[in-house]
């Protein structure tokens, strides 16, 4: 997920609400005009960088280690397990393979109010094995990488957890911080499975953050969709020989696909249909018995989404119909669109510019400069890494299960510039910064605007309402939260077999 259009906010023009969140940050210190904020607040806030940059050399090789196993949704275990012991061997209560999920853990500290949660990614994507090289060249050919970054985002969040966790037992800080080790995040949506367990219930606040080109807290929206498979199955005979005793699947999967792309006329704006046919016969000379395509549905609003859906599943009940075959369908993935938080988004804005950007030693500029030549024209300066980028809202074109979690608990984000500017997501540039030292520098900026934030929301009860009371306005009266993925079981089989 990446932001595509952002539309920066005046602040010549701060509407009430925004009135009342800056009003709330300068009271509290967390917003500093000159001369800087409490002495209290600032020792805090010393300690706790100063936490992290104690344990940097530990928390790299930790990272290194994710990227290296580079493990895929779900199958997660050895990279699970490293965060879960550093969590235990700093003191935190670790319970693992919650939600059913195998390498989903939540790892707490501490007792009572406010309940503050980190989340933490750790999965891989396959086929983007890259070394930690400027130039395309993999570690294993086709084999997975990390190339979301969730190695970067899973040892931050633990660092973050563990630099709030020492400055709370030394100086007697009540409240509770919990990291929760969320699995499978592309593609598998670890993080539904824990929202309908019931696992965010008593939580005040949960914070995430990503990998990225920027440095960038805007508070900013993604799409909410379901994906899923369509499953023909018809009658096979010899295409020549006997074809009257056949009935094609791959007929009921191409009459599908037709109504599916007459009906996008007929869908409300910003609607995203997309399709591949995963499975649609072997030999030209056999009827296929078997055919299946698997689509996604997204918009903005996942009531819309469900709504195209059901008319998808109409299509191909029309298509089993029509081609005399029968059809089933299973629900992949589902998640909601992120519900924007401006007032968390500012608390941890005004964070990230007191840690600020990523800038590079002269050996990593040659590594940035030869990645920038195989990028796109026309992007971003290498030295934009250093800085934050004006407070704005973002419009993502992507979905993040981090949605779900924002729909039952008030919910930012922010990235780091752990990737060269420019780089996209899920691309061999993004692997090979993340194994290096700019990745690693990203990480700990993150780790450090991280717990900075959790340190402001621990101490700022009027933080914590003022972003709950945003929250509750933007959901809505009377929502309820129901999973777009139904009852099923989490999908531990969908990147197949471990190896
Ligand atoms: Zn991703
Ligand atoms: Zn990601």
């Amino acid at each position: 997920m990446s932001p595509q259009v952002v539309h920066p906010l005046s602040s010549r023009t701060l509407d009430p609400m925004q009135r009342q969140i800056t009003t709330i940050l300068l009271a509290s210190g967390v917003l500093s005009l000159t001369p800087a904020s409490p002495a209290g607040a600032q020792d805090a806030r010393t300690q706790l960088t100063a936490g992290i940059d104690a344990r940097r050399a530990e928390y790299v090789a930790i990272a290194n280690r994710i990227w290296s196993l580079a493990e895929v949704g779900y199958q997660e275990h050895a990279s699970s397990k490293l965060l879960q012991e550093e969590l235990s061997r700093a003191g935190f209560r670790v319970e693992a393979g919650v939600a059913g999920i195998p390498t989903a853990f939540v790892a707490t500290y501490g007792s009572g109010k406010p309940v503050i949660g980190v989340l933490a990614e750790f999965d891989a994507l396959p086929g983007l094995s890259q070394a930690a090289v400027p130039e395309r060249k993999a570690v294993t050919e086709h084999g997975p990488g990390h190339a979301c970054g969730h190695h970067l985002f899973g040892t931050a969040s633990v660092a973050a957890g563990i630099a709030v966790k020492e400055w709370m037992a030394r100086t007697g800080q009540r409240g509770t911080i919990r990291v929760y080790g969320t699995p499978a995040e592309e593609g598998g949506g670890g993080k539904i499975y824990m929202v309908r367990a019931g696992l965010f219930e008593d939580v005040d606040v949960a914070l995430d953050w990503h990998p990225g080109s920027s440095n960038d807290a805007g508070p900013g929206s993604s799409l909410a969709n379901i994906s899923g498979k369509f499953r023909f199955r018809g009658l096979s005979a010899h295409a020549a020989g006997a074809p009257w005793s056949g009935r094609s699947a791959l007929d009921a999967v191409e009459a599908m696909n037709h109504m599916v792309n007459m009906m996008r006329e007929h869908v409300p704006d910003g609607t995203r249909i997309h399709y591949v046919i995963t499975s649609g016969g072997s030999a030209p000379n056999v009827v296929p018995d078997f055919a299946e395509v698997y689509y996604y549905a997204r918009h903005r609003d996942a009531t819309i989404v469900r709504d195209v859906w059901s008319r998808f599943e109409k299509a191909a009940e029309g298509a089993a119909l029509g081609t005399g075959t029968k059809f089933e369908v299973e629900v992949i993935n589902g998640v909601y669109a992120l519900l924007p938080n401006e007032t968390l988004a500012r608390m941890i804005d005004a964070n990230l510019r007191r840690v600020g950007g990523v800038s590079y030693t002269a050996e990593e500029r040659a590594f940035a400069e030869r990645i920038a030549g195989t990028l796109a024209k026309g992007g971003p300066a290498i030295a934009s890494s250093d800085s934050v980028v004006p407070f704005g809202v973002s419009d993502a074109g992507g979905s993040t299960d981090v949605g779900d979690v924002s729909w039952v608990v008030p919910n930012s984000g922010f990235s780091t510039a752990t990737w060269v500017p420019g780089t996209p997501a899920h691309s061999w540039q993004a692997v090979a910064a993340g194994g290096m030292g700019i990745g690693h520098k990203g990480m700990i900026n993150a780790a450090k605007t991280m717990a900075l934030s959790i340190h402001d929301l621990l101490t700022t009860p009027q933080l914590v309402a003022a972003a709950r009371a945003e929250f509750e306005k933007k959901r809505g009266a009377g929502f309820r939260y129901a999973p777009l993925i139904g009852e099923r079981k989490p999908p531990l089989d969908y990147r197949g077999s471990p190896k």
